[in-house]
């Protein structure tokens, strides 16, 4: 754990694990975002530490280029970390691409590479691949612009997929060729074996050519011990900063029904307690600051013997998120000596008909409770996320949001006044978007003039009180995200035009919808053609469809049982 590499400016990262490989085929792993942004994800991490050890190949790291200060230059050829070599010059291009937020750059990384975006234009060679959850959740606003996209974890058999791909650069340039020697590996989508169609502006199926598989399985692993995932560089200036990330779990046993990882990551999988303590140790060496990455750490079994081993050693622990149901004075405690000085609520639902109706699985008695854990153990500022456009929300769960901020803020009080210091909450207000392979995917996108309305009822509501602040997105952002997660093979050209625009998304949107006939607040009908109905995530259709309809009656439904004993309900196990 010695080496020290350079990043695009100069600041140092260090290199944990073996030095990458110096084979002949030439692998770009990209992350369409810069250096600061791509270098806190753990999942590009963990593709790189799987590439560079792969036999006859080299793999090198690009981002989107920035300036000096930090701000993006789209128009520039990105060069890789490692060497300078420019993307255009690789054999193989990996995106990593987790976000629909980031795939407009992926279109300008290309571009300013000077190949061809859409790969029907491209020579065979360099072959562009794209993976990561975005990708695998619904890969056809990406279809056209690349030759292949991987479903599911790249540990599964993404390296039989390279192995593949570097026999075939050595013998053939012919596009042909390598589609059909590709076709029958596991979770690899080519979008050039199928043909999308639309019918009155609908999407209508996408139907596979000879040869091809009607549908493709996202890959996962049945057991993550054989599978250390954690930081491979150290570097200063990330996001995160040299923080070490540690990935406990994979999956969320709790299924709330607007969020992925409860269906599409399923089934959930620990990483055993031992062994994410080695590893910690391993890094504690260079850095004190670890992560805990996972949809909901503490649902590990272990969770907190494992953070009070880590504190033990001398760690300063943050995970990635503590549902409110875990925040116990125990775990508080121990998050609190750690050195966490603020921390997360998330009911998501302002009232208990709303947490029924994404099933979140806890009550207002014990939000506030956890707000008291929090105040009692001297946190002072708090993030409370709240979601908005929810299937069945009324003016009244409006109100109660804003009577939650108001209660919660109470427990808060009269410690902010022992400590002769006020404290801060923050409202980070979400509109539901709704996500491919999740009881709401049939749901509307709430028109926007009825989320400002609602917006500004409770803006003018949490105005009343004090140390209160209200964060929430645009609709352009809304807009483009729905769109790029739930659209078909025509999001490309909007993509092509917002890039073309210099990201200028309000520019080229409103033509976009003009011609394509898409309703974006439209529901879409249970039963007919979904853009990614191609891809098997391992929950069965039937289960989202009863899910949506208890929802719709608003009530909840257990999680994955313990040990995932004796459960088929979802179709994953
Ligand atoms: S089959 Fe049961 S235990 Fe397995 S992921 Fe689905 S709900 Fe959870």
């Amino acid at each position: 754990m010695n080496r020290r590499g350079a990043r695009p400016g100069g600041a140092a990262e260090r290199l944990l694990g073996a030095a990458p490989g110096e084979g002949h085929f030439a692998i770009g792993l990209c992350f369409p975002n810069t250096y600061r942004v791509g270098m806190a994800n753990l999942g590009l991490q963990v593709v790189a530490g799987l590439l560079a050890a792969l036999p006859g190949c080299r793999c090198e790291r690009l981002f989107l280029p920035a300036d000096g200060g930090g701000r993006p230059r789209p128009a520039v050829e990105p060069r890789s970390v490692e060497s300078g070599r420019p993307l255009s010059r690789f054999d193989l291009i990996c995106f990593s691409a987790p976000f629909e937020a980031d795939y407009l750059h992926i279109v300008e990384m290309v571009r300013a590479a000077g190949l061809a975006v859409r790969a029907a234009d491209r020579p065979a060679w360099p072959l562009l691949l794209a993976g990561s959850t975005g990708v695998s959740l619904n890969p056809e606003p990406l279809a056209p612009f690349f030759d292949a996209l991987f479903l599911g974890e790249a540990e599964a058999a993404l390296p039989e997929v390279v192995a593949r791909l570097r026999a075939l650069h050595a013998t053939t340039a012919d596009r042909e060729v390598i589609g059909r020697e590709l076709a029958d590996l596991p979770g690899l989508y080519l979008p050039a074996g199928y043909i999308g169609e639309t019918r009155a502006g609908r999407f209508a199926g996408l139907t596979p050519r000879p040869a091809f598989p009607a549908r493709v399985a996202r890959q996962w692993l049945r057991d993550l011990t054989p599978y250390p995932t954690h930081s491979r560089y150290l570097p200063a200036d990330s996001v995160f900063g040299d923080m070490f990330l540690l990935e406990t779990s994979r999956g969320c046993p709790r299924q709330c029904r607007f969020c992925t990882a409860g269906y599409a990551d399923n089934p959930p999988r620990h990483h055993p307690v031992a062994r994410l303590l080695a590893e910690a140790e391993a890094a504690l060496p260079f850095t004190r600051r670890v992560g805990l990455v996972a949809p909901s750490p503490g649902d590990h079994p272990d969770f907190l013997a494992l953070v009070e081993g880590l504190v033990a050693r001398g760690a300063t622990v943050s995970p990635s998120s503590i549902r409110i149901d875990h925040l116990t004075p125990e775990v508080v405690d121990v998050l609190v000596r750690s050195g966490n000085r603020s921390l997360t609520l998330a009911p998501e639902g302002g009232s208990e008909w709303l947490r029924r109706v994404v099933s979140k699985g806890f009550d207002e008695g014990q939000i506030l409770a956890a707000a008291d854990t929090l105040a009692n153990a001297g946190i002072d500022r708090v993030k409370l996320y709240l979601m908005v456009g929810l299937p069945g929300e009324r003016d009244a769960d409006v109100e109660a949001m804003a009577a939650l901020v108001a209660a919660v803020r109470e427990r808060f009080l009269p410690h902010w006044q022992r400590a002769g210091h006020a404290g801060a909450i923050t409202v980070s207000l979400n509109q539901l978007i709704p996500k491919p392979h999740t009881p709401f995917q049939w749901a509307p996108l709430e028109p926007f003039a009825q989320v400002a309305a609602k917006v500004a009822t409770l803006r003018g509501r949490l105005a009343r009180l004090g140390n209160v602040e209200l964060d929430c997105e645009g609709e352009t952002t809304v807009a483009v995200e729905a769109i790029l997660a739930r659209g078909d093979r025509r999001a490309a050209d909007l993509l092509e035009a917002a890039a073309a625009a210099g990201g200028r998304w309000r520019k080229v949107l409103p033509a976009w919808l003009a011609a394509t006939g898409i309703d974006l607040h439209a529901p879409l009908e249970v039963g007919a053609p979904l853009p990614w109905d191609h891809v098997e995530a391992g929950v069965v259709s039937p289960y989202l469809a009863r899910e949506a309809h208890r929802a719709s009656l608003g009530k909840a439904s257990s999680p994955c049982p313990p040990g995932l004993v004796g459960c088929h309900k979802c179709g994953v196990c």
